[in-house]
């Protein structure tokens, strides 16, 4: 990880930031990425730790570890996602921050990468107690975002009424209405059409484009998805409307399963009224997140955590095609084996980029104040991915390197051109 600060490298070393610095490593190796470049990119350009005081409902307070994490700016404001999770760590936010570097710099935004997070489990808070920690969270991290510096948006445990609370607290501290600060919002405040299935519609429009490389049909194909959140169950919803039989999802409780199908309209409705567990819902055999993992079919696609798929389980996958909706859920050495097995992997920072390429039409749009249709939204977003995944597949051919490999690789390179470009300041 570099000895340049032994204090920020302790910090972040964690299993999720070791598995970025060692995919990084890899693909720079490969592009012969100059040595102090290399040093550079593989540690966050900036990294604040806040805390985050709140008054809870019983009147006592409570005080939560909050993190922002900005990766890089060479080519714009960074963005990047809010965690709500009991498990947020430095190493994990800073990990999470370089791929998004990758990931815009891959399907071309002019942004870097970032990504913030509280240790906090959103579930066991109140409304009003979310409320407040969303808007001191928002009040210690101002001094680093902002449209033009550093724009958050959802992730795992935040959605779009978190994202309204933080439009309106960054707001309130410059005395206008800045719908720029964040992505994801309300469409009552600026947010975009498009934007709240626009992962899991980006994740279905690769795998469409895999299948047609694998000259495979989505009629007769089989999905399982691990993780029924936003992006797992949309990306659920769409490939069942598309034609494909969704077999097993799951949530952090367990899934369910249905070797003839499951019923998807009944369980994404059962998930917008916020009926939970997947387990209880009565619909298919319940099973574990670990026998999901095991089920024949064409397509697996976790939509969960990051490590979920590891040396332990990876001889047991059995998919044709990994779709990562997921930032970072399959290891290094779990990578090697399932390249070894012939799965067809298209990497995260391409399957699940449908979320930040909205976020930037938000953006786009929140700074032009002129809104556009959703079928602008859903074509130019089908565009930029089916571009950016038969660029990925031509580089991976040409290199004769893994889809994940090609992907860095691409990314990596265009930040790289980038910081050379501008020189070193000063
Ligand atoms: P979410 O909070 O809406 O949903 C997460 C889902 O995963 C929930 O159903 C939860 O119960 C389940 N889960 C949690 N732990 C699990 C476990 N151990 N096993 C199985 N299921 C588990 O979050 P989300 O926004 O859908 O994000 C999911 C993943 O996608 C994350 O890795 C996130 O970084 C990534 N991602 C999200 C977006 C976005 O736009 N929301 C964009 C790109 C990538």
């Amino acid at each position: 990880m570099g000895d340049l600060m032994p204090e920020l490298s302790r910090e972040l070393d964690t299993p999720t930031f070791r598995l970025v610095v060692a995919q990084f490593e890899q693909a720079a190796e490969r592009l012969g990425l100059d040595v102090s470049l290399r040093e550079r990119l593989k540690l966050p350009q900036r990294a604040l730790i806040v805390s985050v005081p709140i008054r809870m409902d019983d009147g006592s307070v409570k005080v939560f570890a909050g993190y922002r994490v900005q990766h890089d700016t060479a080519l714009g404001p960074s963005k990047g996602g809010v965690r709500f999770h009991p498990e947020v760590n430095l190493g994990e936010v800073a990990a999470l921050a370089m791929w998004m570097t990758w990931k815009c710099a891959l399907v071309g935004l002019p942004y870097g990468g970032a990504k913030g997070g509280v240790r906090v489990a959103p579930e066991k808070l109140s409304r009003a107690e979310l409320q407040r920690l969303t808007r001191r969270y928002t009040a210690e991290i101002a001094p680093l975002i902002g449209p033009e510096k550093d724009i958050p948006a959802p992730d795992v445990g935040t959605n779009a009424q978190v994202m309204a609370w933080i439009m309106d607290t960054y707001s309130q501290q410059v005395g206008y209405a800045v719908p720029g600060v964040v992505t994801g919002k309300p469409l009552a405040v600026g947010g975009s059409l498009g934007r709240e299935d626009a992962t899991g519609r980006g994740v279905a429009n690769v795998i469409v484009e895999a299948m047609r490389h694998l000259s495979l049909e989505l009629a007769g194909a089989t999905v399982v998805v691990q993780g029924f959140g936003n992006v797992g169950m949309h990306t659920a919803r769409i490939l069942h409307e598309m034609g494909a039989t969704v077999i097993a999802v799951s949530d952090s409780q367990g899934g369910v399963y249905n070797p003839r199908g499951l019923d998807i309209p009944v369980l994404c409705s059962l998930y917008q009224s916020r009926v939970r567990p997947l387990e209880e819902c009565g619909v298919g055999t319940v099973i574990t997140n670990e026998e999901l993992l095991q089920l024949a079919c064409t397509i697996l696609v976790p939509a969960a955590l990051s490590e979920q798929i590891t040396a332990q389980n990876a001889d047991t996958i059995r998919c044709r095609i990994l779709a990562e909706g997921a930032n970072g859920p399959t290891t290094l050495e779990a990578d090697k084996i399932l390249e070894d097995k012939g799965v067809f992997m298209i990497p995260d920072i391409l399957a699940n980029s449908g979320g930040v390429i909205v976020s930037y039409f938000e953006w786009v749009q929140d700074v032009q104040k002129y809104f556009w249709n959703e079928q602008d939204i859903r074509a130019r977003l089908h565009d930029i991915l089916t571009a950016a995944f038969w660029r990925t597949l031509e580089f991976a051919k040409a290199r004769k390197v893994s889809m994940r490999m090609a992907a860095l690789m691409s990314g990596i390179d265009k930040i790289a051109q980038a910081h050379l470009a501008r020189g070193l300041y000063p």
